[in-house]
């Protein structure tokens, strides 16, 4: 498809060609210089419209603004501060739960640490959800061979009564085959699906195998089950379970439900494989905490000529309790305040304001998301672009956008050039997704641009004890922030729309 510019610029060599031609006719000497400086044709004008029409196509970005891009990408690389941050937030408030009060003083941490960088217009904007706590779990193999099982209680699950439950197990290889079992044949027994989820870069069958996780439970409920474990949703081959979030549907019991760690998933395998019956009793303790509070904690670079336009940056301040959740989502915390940051701290202020967001309570159901969109609705059409960090520290080996425009199409193209002496190859200008904070934005209309992280051991760690700092790199940190940084101030630094217009 011919571009704008080349539209804009074919016209213009047809217009030079009529002045030039034009030119040859006025005869050289004072009187022709009069003639052109008195009656400028209508066809010069256009011809000097056309070209300042084509300099500022042609000049999006600025030079001076790339010129800035390429600083920045060169500061963040040079070292930034995105481990110093994570550090600091996971090791001076560490597990932070939605609703918690740990999660009160994340945002406080936040709150201290950003106004202390001295970003504009720090603040919080609470909201009130239901929380759960996580109190109590234990499981064991009583029949054939009795041992215990390194388990961890879904996020969200049900107390079992105090002494606990006992049931046989009735094993399933993948949520499909638990699907398909009739109504009821399931009554009284402890479900459990093996479902193992496999590595890949781009994390893409988390989406598939976590529904064990979170349609499960409630799914062999319908069954009649009583009790509910699933293998992990991660790759490694630890006994670290992995936690997460399940949803209980509307109108079906809510029963218990645990992830043991892979190997217990797979001892639990191996002893069925044999032919055994077998009797596992598990324990769980929780509560829901009503009218709990949480919130998304904002901060800004402030837009020199169009502040109102927005271009949102950002990651979710929550995390899972079992571990002090670095890579999930301490790493994005990280990458994307030291990129607003590098921003900042080089003097530079973009045309539009580039909003860091640290949502709230996004494990338990992209809640933090939601009040957002809510309490920004009136200026969601005045939203450019949005991108979060949330895949953990891996290097970013992919770009892909949401473009609806030509324009926009041609600013991801100069990014993409940008951002590919970091490694980093272009996908796809017609792909919204930006990270799952965003989902609401998303369905306002907001383009979305995502840079894609290698994830290939995300999944070892995701939702697990073993979420620690220890596991982030700082060079791969600062390769997130150079593209984070390149891309929140060239789409900031100009007037690009990505939205198709309105019809
Ligand atoms: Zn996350
Ligand atoms: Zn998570």
């Amino acid at each position: 498809m011919a571009s704008e510019t080349e539209g804009v610029m074919n016209q213009c060599a047809r217009w030079s060609s009529a002045v030039s031609s034009e030119f040859k006719r006025v005869p050289p000497g004072r009187s022709g210089a009069m003639r052109m400086s008195t009656r400028v044709p209508g066809f010069l004008l256009s011809a000097v419209a056309c070209f300042a029409a084509a300099v500022t196509t042609a000049q999006v970005p600025s030079p001076e603004s790339l010129a800035h891009a390429e600083v920045l990408r060169a500061e963040a690389l040079a070292g930034s501060n995105a481990m110093a941050i994570v550090t600091s937030l996971t090791t001076e408030v560490g597990p932070r739960l939605a609703g918690s009060e740990a999660e009160a003083r994340a945002r406080m941490w936040a709150l201290n640490t950003l106004d202390e960088k001295g970003f504009s217009n720090v603040r919080n904007e609470p909201f009130e959800i239901n929380a759960w706590e996580r109190r109590e779990e234990s499981a064991e193999i009583v029949v054939p061979y009795p041992q215990p099982l390194a388990v961890t209680a879904l996020g969200g699950s049900v107390a079992t009564d105090a002494n606990g439950l006992s049931a046989e197990v009735a094993l399933f290889e993948t949520l499909e085959d638990l699907k398909r079992e009739p109504e009821g044949s399931l009554l009284g027994r402890i479900v459990y699906v093996g479902h193992a989820m496999q590595r890949t870069q781009d994390g893409s069958s988390y989406g598939y195998f976590n529904e064990a996780r979170t349609a499960g439970p409630s799914i062999a409920a319908s069954k009649g089950a009583a009790g509910y474990l699933i293998r992990s949703v991660g790759t490694d081959s630890h006994r670290f379970p992995h936690t997460g979030a399940l949803r209980y549907m509307e109108g079906v019991p809510r029963i218990p439900a645990l992830a043991l760690s892979n190997p217990d998933a797979d001892q639990l395998e191996r002893i069925a494989a044999a032919g055994k019956s077998i009797s596992v009793h598990i324990k769980v303790d929780s509560a829901e905490i009503p009218a709990a509070e949480s919130g998304n904690v904002l901060a800004e670079v402030l837009g020199r000529e169009t502040p109102d336009e927005i271009v949102v940056i950002g990651a979710h301040l929550d995390s899972w309790d079992l571990g002090t959740g670095a890579i999930d989502d301490g790493a994005g915390v990280g990458i994307t305040m030291a990129a607003l940051e590098l921003i900042k701290d080089a003097g530079l202020a973009p045309r539009r304001t580039i909003r860091l967001v640290l949502w709230g309570a996004e494990e338990v159901g992209l809640l933090g998301a939601s009040a957002y969109r809510e309490r920004h609705e009136a200026e969601i059409t005045q939203h450019v672009m949005g991108s979060e960090s949330d895949f953990g520290g891996g290097r970013v080996w992919k770009v892909t956008a949401d473009s609806q425009t030509e324009a926009g199409d041609q600013l991801f193209a100069e990014i993409a050039r940008l951002l590919a002496p970091l490694g980093i190859a272009p996908g796809s200008n017609r792909q919204p997704g930006g990270g799952p904070d965003l989902y609401p934005l998303i369905a306002a209309g907001v383009p979305t641009l995502r840079l894609h992280q290698d994830g290939r051991d995300y999944f070892d760690l995701h939702h697990t004890a073993d979420d620690t700092v220890d596991k982030l790199d700082a060079a791969s940190l600062d390769q997130n922030v150079a593209a984070f940084a390149v891309f929140a101030w060239l789409v900031a630094d100009s007037d690009v729309s990505f939205r198709a217009p309105e019809i």
